[in-house]
This record gives structure tokens, sequence and C-alpha cells, in this order.
């Protein structure tokens, strides 16, 4: 399996992600250097609540290590084609006892699909737990301990709820699941146990 490079993820809009990239206000994800323009990603659709979204994702090269990165924007996880709130929604659903199958229909996702993510979730549960619990420390320090909520799914999503809410107490309002977007580096549901090492 190909080594994974965690992505920065910067927000949807195109026209503030340029004015951030040309006014050197985004660091490189592995060194804290200066990204700089570098061109374009590939082309990619997204699947979204309001329908298929065709991105371009700009591409940024940092002045200090010259590694490159695709700034991708906070809606998209690495290697999903669906918008992270939709795949949120089925994650939801499920730890509230719906099953794939139905979540599937009624988002119009092919069943395996849905499947998968919510095998990755399972999976990662403990990380994503552990990851966002500590983001959500840095993010309000003052934060009082996290009730367990009875089972490892159940306290990943309380451990992104409550990111969620810090990082609207302070940034202003957001799509939870793409605060969690944002604060994995769009590895949510990355294959790689090491993909929450980097932004910790
Ligand atoms: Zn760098």
């Amino acid at each position: 399996m190909p080594e994974v490079a965690p992505m920065l993820i910067v927000w949807v809009e195109q026209a503030r992600v340029e004015a951030e990239l040309m006014a050197g206000a985004l660091s490189c994800p592995s060194c804290r250097g200066v990204l700089g323009p570098w061109g374009h990603a590939r082309e990619r659709v997204l699947r979204c609540w309001v329908g298929d979204r065709l991105l371009r994702p700009r591409r940024g090269r940092c002045r200090g290590c010259a590694g490159t990165h695709v700034l991708l924007p906070e809606a998209a996880l690495l290697r999903r084609q669906d918008e992270v709130s939709v795949i949120g929604q089925a994650i939801e659903a499920n730890v509230a006892g719906e099953g794939y199958r139905r979540i599937a229909s009624r988002l119009g996702v092919v069943a395996d699909t849905v499947r998968g993510w919510l095998r990755r979730f399972v999976e990662r549960a403990d990380e994503i737990r552990a990851h966002f619990t500590r983001c959500a420390v840095v993010l309000d320090p003052e934060l009082g301990a996290v009730e367990p909520a009875g089972s490892g799914v159940a306290d990943a999503l309380e451990a992104i709820a409550v990111v969620a809410r810090a990082w609207v107490l302070r940034f202003g309002p957001g799509d939870p699941w793409q605060v969690a977007s944002r604060l994995s580096g769009g590895l949510l549901l990355a294959t790689r146990a090491s993909a929450y090492s980097w932004a910790t």
C-alpha cells in the first residue's frame, strides 16, 4: 500500500483558498513551511447533498521541503467520493441502530460503499476518539472530562460532537463533519493507523 501523505484541508470557497495560497498563509502539513501555488490536482466528482460537484483542487508546493500537497476542500475526505457530511449521516444512523442497507437506500448510495465507511469507522473508533478528544482539549483547555457513551463507536461519535462544539465556540458556525474532516487532514476514514499522528 502506498504511503499516504496528509492532505491540507482548506475552506471550500475557491477564492479564499487562492487568496490564502497567494498570501503565503497556508503551511505545509509535513514541515510547517510556507506553501506556494503549484498548479492543480486532477479533477474529481464529489457527491454532495445538493448533487454532484466537480472539484479541481489547487495544489501547493512547500518552499521548505519542496513537497507538493493537494488542497482538499473540507467537505471531502481523501479517496472518498462522497461529501463528508453524507458519510457522517450514515455513521450517525448506524450508531443509532439503522442497518447499512436501509441507510444506503435512504441516502442513494451503493450498499457496499456504506458498509465500507461503517467498517472503517468501527476499526478506527479508538483512534478517532483519542484524536478528536486531544483536538478538543487544544481548542478548549477548559473542557471537562468527556463522559463515555458506552461503546467504541458511540464514544468516537461523541468525541466528534465535542470537538465540533469547541470549534464552533472558537471559530463560529461549522458543519461538525467538515470540522472532523479538517482536523483529520482528510484522513478521517483512512486505512493507515498513522493517519492520526501528524495533527497531534
Ligand atoms: Zn514542507
